[in-house]
């Protein structure tokens, strides 16, 4: 792409197209984490948010098109369809807009307002559709992609399988880190979602020099690090299955990050090292640390940074929203204060499984002499994963006296929806707020369910204290 069909550009550092500055992104040392760590190696960051579209996505997005247009699957003036909402987005649109396609991005109703506004400023066409429906509805998002793709002749990308993927990082990012390090490198981090940048990068390092360790950074929960595929809120990295560009061959180490840990160390390195990352990238960070103690003096551990933290002001950068996650404490009189005031000090969750039946959550409720339970689906051996809903002594008796069959249905069949939720670092006073309206609230810590509070929990934490005070 780089040589200049302009002859005017000879001699001067005009790059003669936006393309051109895709890739060769600086790697740059992490000078302050390394200090405040007492790293025995150099940590260094390959900052992928130079990239024309602010992420690592565009080297692939290229890629992809360049494969497609020398295959034949994209036509002068042809159409790019594809379901995403994130980075890859804005890398194909940028590509689309400079070689003249035409970009139809599939997404649900359940993508951020600024996704979609951020991939129309390209000229790409947004289809929204309900997140809500069964995937075989033709309303879905992966049946109205596959009907735009056949309607409009488009070429469909799908990162998830396409070749070109790893290898746009096994030609760019694998040589650019050899070189930009002198081919010193000994160990580098990325996190793993399509497993483009891992497994491309990983390959060329390898073959440069098999001693280079490869770490994947991988979500808890997320099937790389041996998960289930359980909910986690970092965006744009784990799966819940095995893409193609997975090679476990290449892979000396998967790290699991918690969420909590992910938007901290994310925090923490904008604030400390004035780089602005986002969630993925503060879970890559959070993987290279950890490498990074265990290395020798003369390593040199490499991170990659996928994107930037300004897509994650509302969620990561926003204290609130972390409150109210359990990810961060607001004060000392908080939710916490509550649950360790409890007598029964339950040290696990109390639920009950959507398939279970209504006569063992009763029993569940009488036992432990609770009137909430929620609903989880639940992984052992970890307590609680995904939420689904709850139920309610009074609603129970409600249903059971208009048909006693009830009592024999499973759970999921008769449930109330999902009790409002309140991060554990929260003020008493916004629980006490919550329950003048609901009669129970879902305790949030690191982003997961750990507790009901109830009125009565409230109630006893205030006796308590006005004890302890008289005392
Ligand atoms: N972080 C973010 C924010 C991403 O969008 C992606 C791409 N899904 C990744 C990390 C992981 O990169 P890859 O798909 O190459 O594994």
């Amino acid at each position: 792409m780089s040589q200049a069909d302009d002859p005017r550009l000879a001699g001067t550092a005009i790059a003669p197209s936006v393309l051109d500055l895709i890739g060769n992104t600086p790697l740059v040392r992490m000078k302050r984490i390394m200090e405040a760590e007492d790293l025995p190696c150099v940590l260094a960051m390959k900052m992928e948010t130079t990239n024309p579209g602010g992420s690592a996505k565009d080297r692939p997005a290229l890629e992809m098109i360049l494969a497609a247009e020398r295959d034949g699957q994209l036509r002068p003036g042809g159409t790019i369809v594809e379901p995403t909402s994130g980075n890859t987005g804005v890398g194909l649109a940028i590509v689309a807009a400079q070689r003249g396609y035409r970009c139809v991005f599939v997404m649900t109703d359940k993508v951020a307002p600024e996704k979609v506004s951020l991939l129309k400023a390209y000229g790409a066409e947004v289809v929204v559709c309900p997140v809500a429906v069964a995937p075989e509805d033709e309303r879905s998002y992966y049946k109205v992609a596959e009907r735009l793709t056949h309607e409009l002749d488009a070429f469909r990308p799908n990162q998830y399988a396409n070749p070109a993927n790893p290898a746009a990082h096994y030609a760019s990012t694998g040589p650019e880190l050899w070189a930009q390090t002198a081919g010193r490198i000994t160990h580098f981090v990325a996190g793993a979602g399509t497993c483009g940048s891992i497994t491309g990068t990983a390959r060329f390092l390898k073959e440069q020099n098999p001693a280079v360790r490869i770490v994947a950074a991988d979500p808890e929960g997320s099937v790389f690090s041996g998960g289930s595929g359980r909910p986690y809120l970092v965006e744009g990295v784990g799966e819940d299955f095995f893409p193609a560009a997975w090679d476990p061959s290449l892979y000396d180490e998967v790290i699991a990050i918690s969420d909590e840990e992910s938007f901290l160390t994310a925090r923490r390195v904008s604030q400390v090292e004035g780089i602005l990352i986002g969630g993925s990238g503060g879970m890559a960070v959070a993987a290279a640390i950890q490498v990074a103690r265990r290395a020798a003096p003369d390593d040199i551990v490499v991170v990659l940074n996928p994107d930037s933290g300004r897509g994650y002001l509302s969620r990561v950068f926003d204290d609130a929203w972390m409150a109210n996650y359990g990810f961060l404490r607001e004060c000392d009189r908080c939710v916490a204060a509550v649950l360790d005031a409890r007598s029964d000090s339950l040290d696990s969750l109390l639920y009950v499984n959507p398939a279970e039946t209504v006569r063992v959550a009763i029993e569940r409720m009488r036992q432990h002499g609770v009137s909430q339970l929620p609903v989880c689906k639940n992984q052992p051996p970890f307590a609680a994963a995904e939420v689904a809903g709850s139920v309610d002594e009074l609603e129970l008796m409600e249903t059971i006296a208009r048909d006693p069959s009830a009592m024999d249905m499973p759970v999921e069949k008769i449930m109330g929806p999902k009790l409002p939720t309140i991060g554990i670092g929260q003020q008493v006073d916004r629980a006490v707020e919550m329950l003048e309206t609901a009669p129970a609230l879902l305790v949030l810590a690191g982003g997961r369910p750990v507790s009901v509070l109830t009125r009565t929990d409230v109630l006893a934490y205030f006796e308590a204290i006005a004890g302890d005070a008289r005392g």
